[in-house]
């Protein structure tokens, strides 16, 4: 409070108040205002560094918002790593493995495609951002990896499910129907010449007609008449492999047309070198006959093998 001066008046015996003079007036206030900047300025300053403003206290949460939403993806990261690597060892460890294949190298792995790790060149300013897209850049070359792996996995397969289809795996006749299976497979006593010679394949006897079966898939190389064979049927089964079927009453296929197992071959007959209905079933695998007896129900059981000489391509032989 401003200080208040008064004065004795004789006259009126009274206290009078004084007014000060406009110079003093203006003395006094500069000299109040400078003692209220002088304890305001450090009052403001130890205000502002110990509270911050409003503006700032927004960009403080909306920071620790964002640090907070770094860490998650950070941590999302980690699972899509772990995933990945679960990933690969299942790939090196098992799928490989089972395909005969060789694990794919760390390096590979690590690098990505091509092996060259390319070090990214810093986005921001901030080390752990960097360090964050980094990781991400790498994970996205080790998903490349594993999908080149995975195609590799995957057309190994194709061609595996493919030699398992075109294998000789099945009985050329249906069970039911084979009279006797002569087993013996190399030199024996031929019938008809009356002399003894290689036998490079099996004979089973059955009725006339009775419908005889590819084994395996492929395509036919051969449908004529030869005088040993009779009339024969050879099957290019691709990997090496061929089958044939000999001294056939009639066959149903034609040269080149391609073949599935379990499909329509002939009916047996008696054509060419042959003293009784038997079909002569012969495997070779690279030009060489091998005994046909290690095929059989080498892929399939005996389910497997009844549906497919029930295949819709089966027919009733014409006598
Ligand atoms: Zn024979």
């Amino acid at each position: 409070m401003a200080n208040l001066y008064y004065r004795y008046n004789p006259k009126t015996f009274q206290y009078e108040r004084v007014h000060p003079s406009g110079k003093k007036f203006l003395k006094r206030t500069t000299i109040l205002f400078f003692i209220a900047l002088i304890t305001a300025l450090p009052l403001t300053y130890w205000y502002i560094q110990k509270f911050a403003s409003l503006e700032e206290q927004y960009l403080i949460h909306q920071n620790n918002e964002l640090y907070a939403d770094w860490s998650e993806l950070e941590q999302e990261i980690d699972e899509a790593y772990a995933t990945l690597n679960q990933f690969a060892e299942k790939d090196d460890g098992f799928y490989r493995t089972l395909l005969d294949l060789k694990p794919l190298p760390q390096s590979i792995r690590e690098a990505g495609v091509g092996g060259v790790d390319r070090k990214l060149e810093a986005v921001t300013h901030y080390p752990r951002v960097n360090l964050g897209y980094e990781r991400v850049e790498k994970l996205k070359h080790q998903v490349q990896v594993e999908q080149q792996s995975f195609d590799e996995l995957s057309l190994k397969t194709d061609i595996q499910l493919s030699k398992r289809a075109t294998r000789p795996a099945i009985l050329p006749l249906h069970e039911k129907e084979l009279i006797r299976l002569h087993t013996t497979f190399g030199n024996r006593f031929h019938p008809l010449l009356r002399i003894w010679r290689d036998h490079r394949g099996l004979d089973m006897t059955a009725a006339k007609g009775t419908p005889v079966f590819a084994t395996g898939d492929g395509i036919v190389s051969r449908a004529d008449y030869s005088d040993t064979y009779g009339l024969v049927i050879y099957i290019d089964h691709g990997f090496g492999y061929e089958t044939r079927y000999a001294h056939l009453l009639k066959y149903e296929l034609k040269l080149r047309q391609e073949v599935k197992r379990g499909q329509l071959v002939g009916y047996v007959g008696t054509t060419g070198q042959s003293d009784a209905y038997h079909l002569h079933y012969e495997v070779l695998f690279n030009g060489t006959q091998v005994n046909p007896i290690y095929f059989f129900q080498r892929d399939l059981d005996h389910k497997e093998y009844q549906k497919l000489v029930e295949h819709p391509t089966y027919k009733a032989p014409a006598q």
